[in-house]
C-alpha cells in the first residue's frame, strides 16, 4: 500500500520512516531530488502544480497527503473525487490564509486575537485605530517561521511595516504580551475516531520555534485545548493530524494559528510518545485504528538551526535522540533536531538547558526570561 506525499521535507521524512513498519510505502513529489524526504523513498520531480505528475502520484498512490500547508490547492482539487486526499481540502484552504483562520476560531467559539484584513495604507490607518497599538502585521499567505510580519508599537513602524509587507493581502492583529506558548496536536480517523496528545509548551525566537517541553502540565489548559481542537476535527470531518498553537495569557488561551499535518512541536512524540504523530497521521488517513497518545516520561524537543553540532559530543547523554534530515546548512534553515527524556519534568528541563547552553543559549536566556 503506497502513500502519495505531496513536498519531500523532513516531515515527509519523517512520516516515511514511521510507515514503514507498519508495511507501507512511499512515493513523494518535490522539486528537486535533493530533499530529506529522497534519501528514503522515490520521489517524482516536478513543480507542485504539475497536473501530469500530480496525477501519476495519485494513480500509484492509495492516498494522497501533504507535508507542507502551500501547496496549490487547485491543482490538488483538479485530481477530482477519485482520489482521496486527506486531511480535506477545506482544512488546507483554510489554513492557507489567516484571516478565514481567524472566522474559523470565531465561528466555533475559540478565543483568538483582534484582527482586521488590511489591503490598503487607509486600511492599515483604520485597523491600527479599532485594533490599536501594539500590533503584528503579518501577510494573510505563505507566512511560515515568522517570516512576512512585523511589529508595530508606532505609526512610524505601521509605514515603516508597509512599505516592506504592503501589495499583498495582510490582516493587522493586537500584540499579545503573552506568558508562553502552547500548541496541541491530535489526530481523528476516516471512521471518526479521535486521539489527543498531551499539550506541548513551545518557545519560539525570531519567530522560528527553538523548543518544545511535553507534556506540559496544566490541566485546565489542556482540557480547553482539547477541546476547541475537538471542535475543529469534527467541523471539517477531519482525516490526519491536526495541530492548534496558542498563546498563553492571564490564564487563557488566545489562538495563534493552526495547521493542518504534521507538526515540528510533535516532533517528541517519536519518542516521547506510545505513538508519534508521524504514525498516527498515517492511521488516521489510511483509516486504521489510532494509536495511544500518552507520553512516555518528559521529553525536550531542541530544534537544530542553521549549523548542526556534533554528534559526537551529545551521543553519550543518556536518553537523547538525534535527528539530522541530511539538509545542507543555511542560517535559519531547520536542519535536524534533539529530543531529549527525561523521568521527571525537572530531569527534563536540567537536560535541556544543558543542551542549549552550548547549541543556543539566545534561547537558554529567551526562556529564562519567560516565567510560568
Ligand atoms: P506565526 O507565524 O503567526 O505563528 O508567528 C510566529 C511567532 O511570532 C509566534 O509563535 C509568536 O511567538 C510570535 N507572534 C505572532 N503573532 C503574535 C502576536 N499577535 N502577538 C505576539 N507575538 C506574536
Amino acid at each position: 500500500m503506497t502513500v502519495g506525499i505531496i513536498g519531500g521535507g523532513q516531515l515527509g521524512r519523517m512520516m516515511a520512516l514511521a510507515g514503514y513498519p507498519l508495511g507501507l510505502e512511499f512515493l513523494f513529489l518535490d522539486r528537486s531530488n535533493d530533499t530529506p524526504a529522497a534519501a528514503v523513498a522515490p520521489t517524482l520531480v516536478g513543480e507542485f502544480t504539475d497536473r501530469r505528475l500530480l496525477r501519476e502520484l495519485a494513480r500509484r498512490s492509495e492516498v494522497l497527503t501533504f507535508d507542507w500547508e502551500n501547496i496549490s490547492l487547485e491543482s490538488v482539487q483538479a485530481l477530482g473525487r477519485r482520489t482521496h486526499v486527506a486531511p480535506p481540502l477545506a482544512a488546507l484552504a483554510m489554513s492557507q490564509d489567516r484571516i478565514s483562520e481567524k472566522k474559523l476560531f470565531e465561528k466555533l467559539g475559540i478565543p483568538t486575537t483582534r484582527y482586521a484584513a488590511v489591503d490598503s495604507a487607509a486600511a492599515l490607518g483604520r485597523a491600527l485605530r479599532r485594533v490599536g497599538l501594539p500590533g503584528v502585521l503579518k501577510t494573510r499567505r505563505l507566512g511560515y517561521d515568522g517570516k512576512g510580519q512585523a511589529i508595530v508599537r508606532s505609526a512610524e513602524d505601521a509605514a515603516a511595516a508597509w512599505s516592506a509587507l504592503g501589495g499583498v493581502p495582510l490582516i493587522y492583529e493586537e500584540f499579545v504580551a503573552f506568558d508562553y506558548e502552547v500548541s496541541i496536536i491530535g489526530a481523528r480517523s476516516r471512521h471518526g475516531e479521535v486521539a489527543i496528545y498531551p499539550l506541548n509548551r513551545n518557545l519560539h525566537r525570531d519567530g522560528i520555534l527553538r523548543l518544545t517541553l511535553a507534556p506540559w502540565s496544566a490541566p485546565a489548559l489542556q482540557r480547553a485545548a482539547s477541546r476547541h481542537l475537538r471542535r475543529v476535527l469534527e467541523h471539517f470531518r477531519y482525516e490526519g493530524v491536526l495541530n492548534i498553537e496558542f498563546f498563553v495569557h492571564r490564564g487563557r488561551l488566545l489562538a495563534n494559528e493552526t495547521a493542518p499535518r504534521v507538526h515540528n512541536s510533535g516532533h517528541w512524540t517519536i519518542e516521547g510518545a506510545a505513538t508519534s504523530q508521524f504514525e498516527n497521521h498515517l492511521r488516521a488517513i489510511l483509516g486504521l485504528p489510532l494509536g495511544a497518545t500518552r507520553a512516555r516520561g518528559h521529553a525536550a524537543m531542541i530544534n537544530l538551526i542553521g549549523e548542526m553540532p556534533s554528534r559526537e559530543r551529545w551521543l553519550g547523554e543518556r536518553e537523547l535522540h538525534w535527528h539530522d534530515y541530511g539538509k545542507s546548512a543555511r542560517p535559519g534553515r531547520k536542519l535536524g533536531h534533539i529530543t531529549v527524556l527525561g523521568n521527571t519534568a525537572r530531569e527534563r528541563d536540567a537536560a535541556a538547558k544543558r543542551l542549549l547552553a552550548a547549541i543556543d543559549p539566545r534561547s537558554l536566556r529567551e526562556w529564562r526570561s519567560r516565567t510560568r
